[in-house]
């Protein structure tokens, strides 16, 4: 598919691409560049839980964000 970058280096994410990965407005993502300067691609970031990559029901917990599972087992452990 073919877009144009307009004056202010902007490019529009076509409708089929942005339902397709969930990209909705505010949606962080991470633009990296190809291997042999080809071009670049757009990771979106997903929020997960740092022990084990869950992405429902987090929360920060020290500023680390877990899952309901693992806030548990960390409350349990500190018992
Ligand atoms: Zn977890």
């Amino acid at each position: 598919m073919i877009v144009k970058i307009d004056s202010a280096g902007r490019v529009v994410i076509p409708k089929i691409y942005r339902q397709k990965f969930n990209l909705k407005p505010n949606t962080e993502a991470n633009m990296l560049p190809l291997p042999d300067d080809i071009g670049v691609s757009l990771l979106r970031l997903v929020p997960r839980c740092a022990n084990c990559g869950e992405e429902k029901g987090l929360e920060k917990v020290e500023n680390i964000s877990l899952c309901p599972n693992c806030r548990r087992v960390l409350k349990y452990a500190l018992k």
